[in-house]
């Protein structure tokens, strides 16, 4: 049940069709962002990796260094690919936290989770908010 439910969530994080992962180059051509992407695909790399270890203050460290990353993409040209890379890691981080608030919830709680759930939600703000 455990590992089932792990590889579905993987699923949700990482194969999504909109999944930023995927995207491999400036989706409008102009390529200012090859760099930020690159970076970011790595931080997503590794929060995911983080995150199937259950290492979620990690995981969402990683995000933060990606989501950041994003703020330096301020071209014209490639403001579009900021916003859909924002938008993609906030994707993840609102998996990351349904994740610990089911966790962190009911009869089976698990309290070790509580501030990695704490952070996952103070994060999540940020990010709404700078949107
Ligand atoms: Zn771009």
């Amino acid at each position: 049940m455990e590992l089932f439910s792990i590889s579905a969530k993987e699923g949700k994080y990482f194969n999504d069709k909109e999944g930023f992962i995927e995207v491999e180059s400036c989706p409008v051509g102009v390529m200012f962002c090859t760099e930020h992407l690159a970076f970011i695909n790595k931080k997503m790399r590794f929060s995911r990796s983080h995150w199937i270890n259950k290492n979620y203050l990690l995981a969402i460290e990683e995000l933060k260094l990606a989501y950041n990353k994003t703020t330096e993409l301020n071209q014209t040209s490639c403001v579009q690919c900021a916003d859909l890379f924002r938008s993609t890691i906030t994707n993840s981080l609102e998996t990351i936290q349904e994740d610990l608030h089911e966790m962190t919830t009911g009869f089976f709680r698990a309290r070790r989770f509580q501030a990695s759930y704490e952070l996952a939600t103070r994060t999540l703000k940020e990010f709404k908010e700078n949107n």
